[in-house]
């Protein structure tokens, strides 16, 4: 008995519609995207319950002709590729000519389009089925309805969330979608209120502060590189300015807002030792390409996108981002200078100078500690946001990155080398006064006095000396041991091990083989922190057993903080001023030494300027 049947196009363009119209998000995404593909410089979208009601999308780009008007609506009918030599050249966002058919077959649509020629048109349709072909004004653009989503799929209806949960996904989407296309104007409404509004002159900086704020706007800083095969620049936030979540991270690849995990974690290992844990940047990102170097027809949604030499890339970034940050970095000040932003979803905390009693004569000393307290002070990195410190050059920012831009030569993506002059200019001479709770060493010039957490700069000062030494270790420093020291791994972990031999070896562990499960150590590098070895050892075993994938950068680095943290002085420990001096002069040298490799604070600034002000020495 036959049995197989070809499905009619109403069947197969409702199943379509199962990929491509997921949600009313996806609808928005597809209208837009032909909007942009018709070449449109303004574009309005305009939202009743979220978009389940309707949704209206107003172009004024080419427009279609009457007849593609119709044409426009049948399963695989697009103007944007021809034949198969194209689909390796998309230039364009859509090309799989679906789109339309499948959200017709879903919901009830009106459109009125017009190419500017003698005059236009307007087609209905119900069900995917045109039911009403007209002539209507000449407006060059296209202006589309699409209303009663899922009348006639009850099961995806219901399947829909809160209006809240679908208006938070178009306003993320059309977000990055202005974000990606900073020269078009977008205006999208809901029920009459304006979200969003953007300029179209192609500044994504000012895209930036629409969608995240003014305050955000401009505590980002522009990146910018090269390879052979790649351009990128964007925007991404000063390491004082973090989120909780990864999604304010956009990643745009000629002119197309996908999702890349590779690309989101190379942003965040650009950022590495200035970031604290579980944060994350907000950060804008745009590779530019040859469309053959790209796949975009990975997906019917089209967010996912393959890429040739993925690699490369992902160390241009890299590179690119830590390069930017490097040059940034700045100093945190004691006290906030303008009103913080808040955001309903954000905690936010100030750190804020509270005088609770009168201040003796010499505030050095002692009395600090109990003339002063740290409000809301934060115990862990995680809780730091972006209103606890601003950098005290904040107001000159947009000035200083004027300059800055064109000093920025675009990074190639080579491994970041440590700069040869790695003092850095900016980095103020102190004179420490004094220590506080056997933790904290105070300073001071003529800028005001610094508070320095000495445990922290210090991991800082050693980190640098052992990324540099784990870096290239030299077969000369060694340390020969009398008694080898032994080292048991199960079977599996020995398998682990043997893999990345090599790489152990790239960073100072020499083991041999001992026995089916042990291994034994005769020398290690003299650099290794004192009475520390053993642990260093089976430290740094540690890092390749729980990540298999780890690459020799990453394990160098990993070691590098790990046995920073393992030398460095502890709180509570009282230094005299010549320890404080040593300990300040090194840190001057370092490559970065505002933050630890942690990327918490190593420093806070207390102006002189805030200072009289609190005494209202000045108003
Ligand atoms: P695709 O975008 O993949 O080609 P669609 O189903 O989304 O497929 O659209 C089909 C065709 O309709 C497009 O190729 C384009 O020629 C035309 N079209 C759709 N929307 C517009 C618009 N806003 N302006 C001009 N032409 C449009
Ligand atoms: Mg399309």
């Amino acid at each position: 008995m036959d049995i197989i049947t070809v499905m009619d196009d109403a069947l197969s363009n409702k199943i379509a519609a199962g990929e491509v119209v997921e949600r009313p998000a996806s609808i928005v995404k597809e209208l837009v995207e032909n909007a942009i593909d018709a070449g449109s410089t303004r574009i309005e979208i305009a939202l009743e319950e979220a978009g389940l009601t309707s949704i209206r999308v107003t172009d004024n780009g080419k427009g279609m002709s009457r007849k593609d008007a119709v044409l426009a609506f049948e399963r695989h009918a697009t103007s944007k590729i021809a034949n198969e030599h194209d689909l390796f050249r998309i230039r364009t966002l859509g090309f799989r000519g679906e789109a339309l058919a499948s959200i017709a077959s879903v919901a009830k649509i009106q459109l009125w389009t017009s190419d500017g020629e003698i005059e236009g048109t307007e087609v209905h349709l119900e069900g995917g089925q045109v039911v009403k072909h007209d002539h209507a004004a000449l407006r060059k653009g296209t202006d589309i309805i699409v209303s009663q989503l899922f009348f006639n799929t009850p099961a995806r209806l219901k399947y829909m969330k809160t209006i809240q949960t679908e208006l938070g996904h178009i306003i993320d989407l059309v977000n990055r979608l202005a974000l990606s296309h900073p020269h078009i104007a977008f205006q999208l409404m809901h029920e009459n209120h304006t979200i969003l509004q953007t300029a179209g002159n192609g500044d994504q900086r000012r895209v930036l502060a629409e969608i995240y704020s003014v305050d955000v706007a401009r505590k980002m800083i522009p990146f910018k590189g090269d390879n052979a095969d790649y351009t990128i620049h964007g925007y991404i936030t000063l390491p004082e300015m973090t989120r909780a979540s990864k999604n304010y991270m956009t990643l745009v690849v000629n002119g197309r807002w996908v999702k890349s995990y590779a690309v989101n974690q190379s942003i965040l290992d650009g950022m590495h030792t200035y970031l604290p844990i579980g944060r994350y940047p907000i950060a804008v990102i745009n590779v530019e390409a040859d469309p053959y170097l790209t796949d975009v027809n990975v997906h019917p949604s089209k967010q996912q996108i393959r890429v040739s030499k993925e690699g490369e890339l992902l160390s241009l970034i890299k590179a690119s981002i830590h390069e930017a940050i490097r040059q940034y970095i700045i100093i945190p000040d004691a006290i906030k200078k303008e009103p913080a932003i808040k955001r309903p979803s954000e905690q936010t905390t100030i750190w804020n100078m509270q005088p609770k009693q009168t201040v003796q004569e010499q505030p050095i000393k002692e009395s600090v500690q109990s003339s002063y307290s740290i409000q809301d002070e934060t115990e862990t990195p995680q809780s730091i946001t972006e209103s606890e410190y601003a950098p005290p050059v904040r107001e000159n920012l947009e000035t200083v990155q004027e300059t800055k831009v064109e000093q920025t030569a675009p990074v190639s993506s080579t491994e970041i080398a440590p700069d040869e002059e790695k003092t850095d200019k900016r980095f103020p001479s102190l004179v420490p006064v004094g220590q506080v709770h056997g933790t904290y060493i105070i300073a001071q010039n003529e800028d005001g006095f610094y508070m320095i957490d000495q445990h922290a700069a210090q991991e800082r000062i050693k980190y640098e000396f052992f990324r540099d030494k784990v870096g290239e270790v030299d077969h000369e420093e060694r340390q020969l041991l009398l008694m080898p020291l032994i080292f048991h791994y199960s079977g599996s972990d020995k398998a682990a091990i043997e893999e990345h031999m090599e790489m152990l070896h790239a960073v100072g562990i020499f083991l041999e083989e001992f026995g089916p499960s042990s291994y034994t150590v005769r020398e290690y590098p003299s650099w290794f922190p004192t009475g520390e070895e053993t642990a260093i050892i089976e430290d740094i075993i540690e890092q390749v057993l729980r990540n298999k994938h780890i690459n020799i950068g990453k394990l160098r680095e990993e070691s590098a903080i790990m046995m920073s943290c393992k030398k460095s002085i502890k709180a509570n420990h009282y230094l005299t001023i010549a320890d404080m001096e040593r300990l300040l002069s090194d840190l001057a040298k370092a490559e970065n030494p505002y933050t630890c490799p942690h990327g918490r604070p190593v420093l806070i600034h207390f102006s002189t300027y805030e200072i009289e002000k609190m005494f209202k020495r000045v108003m």
